[in-house]
């Protein structure tokens, strides 16, 4: 119980997150990694990028899911820590945007993993990408 405890108040206190991209145009991860410099400094809430998903908290998704890229981002979704968060960024990410029509597209994030937040934009502004992870981090701290 007082590990459990621990282990929430550190993942709040700094969720480790992991930046996945499926290939979209790359606007939205431009927006994701200006969240990082010093500008909107997501690191004062603890945010720390990790390369690997078996050390993230939050996998931030950008990007389409086609029927190339559904079984690796389900294989990555799996190696990742439970409890873990999907924040999909980007009208991409959360329906397939303007890749929607494509012959080989099977719509957002949610076609390959549970999304806990949806971030909309195209690209979504630093400031909204900000909101969405400072809002997910909240409600982290209210959960059980
Ligand atoms: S949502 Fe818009 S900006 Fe983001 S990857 Fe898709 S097309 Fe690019």
């Amino acid at each position: 119980m007082v590990l459990k405890k621990i282990v929430k108040w550190a993942r709040v206190r700094s969720p480790w997150i992991l930046h996945l991209n499926t290939g979209g145009c790359n606007g939205c991860d431009i927006e994701v990694l200006a969240v990082l410099i010093p500008k909107w400094d997501v690191e004062r809430f603890g945010v720390l990028l990790q390369g690997s998903p078996r050390h993230a908290d939050v996998i931030v998704f950008t990007g389409p899911i086609t029927n190339q890229t559904r079984d690796r981002m389900k294989r990555i979704y799996e190696q990742t820590p439970d409890p873990k968060f999907v924040v999909a960024v980007g009208a991409c990410a959360l329906s397939g945007g303007v890749f929607e029509e494509g012959y080989n597209v099977l719509g957002g994030a949610d076609k390959a993993m549970p999304v806990s937040a949806y971030i909309p934009g195209c690209p979504p502004k630093p400031e909204a990408i900000l909101d969405g992870i400072v809002k997910l981090v909240t409600a982290l701290e209210q959960s059980e």
